[in-house]
């Protein structure tokens, strides 16, 4: 049993929506718990850094007008294979292309505004938890 943590995001077009805790509530139905939470509004610098390696994709720009166009709550998801559990419950990264009872399938309104944000790998977990989050704010 591997228990990692994974940095979780759930974006602008969700908190417009004021459907937070429905997206929260499937991520603990998931297996997972959280361990950090805090909402945010990022400045245009921090959602570039945070997407930097899309710099170069041609939707990167309006990705970046997309995360500051309201605020996001950033939070830690702690769980047995938490990495992959909440890639599976958040569904691809295209609604239309999500399996049903996928956050993504049942929120998304579209491929941008796609309401949640999880890290692919473990070293982009630790990357994203190392950027987002001070070691006190953490806790399991
Ligand atoms: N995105 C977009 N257009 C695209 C591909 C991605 O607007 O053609 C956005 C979408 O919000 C996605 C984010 O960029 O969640 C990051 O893309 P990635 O391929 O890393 O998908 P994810 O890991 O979020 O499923």
């Amino acid at each position: 049993m591997t228990i990692e943590r994974t940095l979780s995001i759930i974006k602008p077009d969700a908190t417009e929506r004021n459907i937070t805790g429905l997206i929260v509530a499937r991520l603990e139905g998931a297996g997972l718990r959280v361990v950090a939470q805090k909402r945010v509004w990022w400045k245009k610098k921090q959602a570039e850094e945070f997407y930097e390696m899309h710099k170069k994709r041609d939707f990167f720009d309006e990705l970046v007008q997309f995360m500051i166009s309201g605020p996001i709550v950033v939070q830690v998801l702690e769980g047995e294979d938490a990495i992959k559990r909440n890639r599976l419950v958040m569904g691809a990264t295209n609604p239309v292309d999500a399996d049903p009872g996928t956050i993504r399938k049942d929120f998304a309104v579209n491929l941008q505004r796609n309401s949640v944000h999880g890290s692919d790998s473990p070293e982009s977990a630790k990357r994203e938890i190392d950027l987002l989050f001070k070691k006190s704010e953490i806790v399991g």
